[in-house]
């Protein structure tokens, strides 16, 4: 299963990776996971991403691009992947496209969450994050058991540095200016699977397989 995660920051793509991942034992390829640890490592790449990720804008297409040809090349990709937060432009959704050609493969799905504003601000002030393993939680919609401590891991929350909602306003914009085009573009390749995205996590997750199996 080769399959795209599509939607606006706080959609739900990364809780709903996650599920997919058990469900069809294929990697979750996250480039926000992947540039927050380049950050973290304070590699070249990471420096360089920083300054474009604390603003609420998008890292450069060739520097994300040239982090999913690689990934894509890796041993756990053999059955499948499931790309969170990537391609955000059409560049990159071209760029995709070249890359998978060159391997032989084909997207299978690509699965559109849609979300109302409103409900992405409130996702995204009250999100939290294991340091460790990376769980995504919500203070109000997905509460740890314990307040700040990971329920899988033990593992201390955090709040990332662009989630505050003057941040997240800008990203929702370069989402609907850069990202939102896509829709169209995955639509005409004949690849589109449209999902709402306002119902509780549960109830998302059921449909996404009833979706995804029935296709
Ligand atoms: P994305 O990866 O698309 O940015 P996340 O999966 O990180 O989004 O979800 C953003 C926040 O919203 C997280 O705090 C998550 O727990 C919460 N969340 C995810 N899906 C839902 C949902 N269907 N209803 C309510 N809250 C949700
Ligand atoms: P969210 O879960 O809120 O959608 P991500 O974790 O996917 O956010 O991304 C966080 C930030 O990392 C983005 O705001 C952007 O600066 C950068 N980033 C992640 N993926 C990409 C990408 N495909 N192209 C450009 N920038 C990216
Ligand atoms: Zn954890």
């Amino acid at each position: 299963m080769k399959l795209i995660l599509l939607g606006p920051p706080g959609a739900g793509k990364g809780t709903q990776a996650k599920m997919l991942t058990d469900e069809f034992s294929i990697p979750q390829i996250s480039t926000g996971d992947i540039l927050r640890a380049a950050v973290k490592d304070g590699t070249a790449m990471g420096l360089k991403a920083k300054e474009y990720m604390n603003a609420g804008g998008l890292v450069p297409d060739e520097v994300v691009v040239g982090i999913v040809r690689d990934r894509l090349q890796e041993a756990d990709c053999v059955n499948g992947f499931i790309l969170d937060g990537f391609p955000r432009t059409v560049a990159q959704a071209d760029a995709l496209q070249a890359s998978l050609q060159g391997m032989g493969k084909e997207l299978d799905r690509v699965i559109s969450l849609d979300v109302d504003p409103e409900a992405l601000v409130e996702r995204l002030t009250g999100r939290r994050t294991c340091k460790e393993c990376g769980r995504g939680y919500h203070v109000k919609f997905d509460p740890s058991r314990q307040s700040d401590v990971c329920d899988a891991c033990g593992g201390a929350l955090f709040q990332r540095d662009d989630d505050q909602e003057e941040t997240i306003r800008k990203r929702l914009q370069v989402y609907a200016d850069q990202t939102s085009p896509l829709i169209s573009y995955y639509k005409e390749i004949g690849v589109l699977l449209e999902l709402d995205g306002m119902q509780p996590i549960q109830i998302v997750q059921e449909k996404m397989l009833s979706l995804l199996q029935a296709s």
